[in-house]
């Protein structure tokens, strides 16, 4: 019994100091933030837990204002991203730019909050891409993380970017923000036009892979070459696109990286100091058994 033993109190408890950082979305279940960001925090050994909360859209101001008040922080996931960048009192450029927020702290007595997808979209981009300027670029998807994977992209000085979309009406406004002719709109009816072309990169920012029966986002075979395929679909072992990818001899990559290099941007955000990203890897791994996908 732990009344008899007295080594539990060297257990490393949470005191009236530990800073409650939270997840905020609704579902939150199937999230991996809360054990790859305590892991993070045991590894840094700082004075803070991670916890999931899920909430409706009429609690997120309530919830995110009285954690930033309060000196905590969190991170913040569908459906609330966009309804939190319009809770801030100072965002980031990434925020500015995908009009999406899914990180908070409080700084200098006011909310601030940034966007580390698009962070963590160029830090996976260049492990598995290397450099892509110059490059030619198709992106499947038009939602959330197309858009930031777009702020990435266009930043890094990608020669051109086609989007590909079911929704071919979501694609045109995604790309019509951004006021630039390197990105153009690639209708689902336009597959005929891919086989002429050569990609360097193709991501895909779709769902598609999340369901057990969920057809390829892109038979690969269709254009005339793909340097370098990147999943933002995370599985254990590998998605059925990065696997189809490399049967074909692509050189692929699995959301993984990108799901860990944007909880290592939200930890630098609370902490002011660098995660352990070996911590964060090694428990996603640890988790081999996980179906989920997204970060959060
Ligand atoms: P979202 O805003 O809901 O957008 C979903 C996108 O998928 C839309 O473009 C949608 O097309 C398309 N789509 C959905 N079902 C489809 C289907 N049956 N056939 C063809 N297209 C379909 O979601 P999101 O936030 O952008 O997330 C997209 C994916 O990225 C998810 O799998 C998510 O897990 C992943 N993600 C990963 C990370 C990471 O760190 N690895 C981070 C963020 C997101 P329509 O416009 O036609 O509906």
């Amino acid at each position: 019994m732990m009344d008899n033993d007295p080594s539990w109190f060297a257990l490393e408890l949470p005191t009236a100091d530990t800073r409650l950082i939270a997840l905020l979305g609704d579902p939150v279940g199937h999230s991996l933030s809360p054990v790859i960001q305590n892991a993070a925090f045991q590894a840094a050994e700082v004075d803070g837990v991670y916890l999931a909360l899920q909430c409706a859209t009429s609690e997120l101001p309530g919830l995110l204002k009285g954690l930033a008040r309060a000196g905590g922080g969190g991170n913040v996931t569908l459906p609330h991203k966009a309804q939190a960048a319009g809770l801030l009192e100072h965002r980031t450029d990434a925020v500015l730019r995908t009009g999406a927020c899914n990180t908070f702290w409080l700084e200098d007595g006011r909310i601030c909050g940034d966007n580390t997808d698009v962070q963590g979209f160029s830090a996976a981009s260049l492990c598995v891409a290397g450099d892509l300027a110059g490059a030619r670029v198709l992106l499947l998807g038009a939602g959330g993380a197309a858009r930031a994977a777009l702020v990435s992209l266009l930043d890094a000085k990608v020669d051109s970017v086609a989007i590909l979309n079911r929704t071919v009406e979501t694609a045109a406004s995604l790309s019509q923000e951004f006021h630039t002719d390197r990105v153009s709109v690639n209708a689902l009816a336009g597959m005929d036009s891919l086989p002429g072309e050569r990609y360097d990169l193709v991501v895909n920012a779709t769902s598609l892979g999340l369901g057990r029966d969920d057809p390829l986002p892109l038979d690969l075979r269709l254009p005339r070459s793909v340097g370098v395929v990147l999943d933002m679909v995370y599985s254990p072992g590998e998605t059925p696109w990065v696997r189809h990818a490399r049967r074909l001899g692509i050189k692929a990559s699995d959301g993984l990286e990108m799901l860990i290099q944007q909880a290592a941007s939200a930890f630098r955000h609370w902490w002011r100091s660098e995660p352990s990203l070996k911590a964060m890897r090694d428990v996603v791994r640890l988790l081999g058994n996980h179906t989920g996908a997204d970060s959060r």
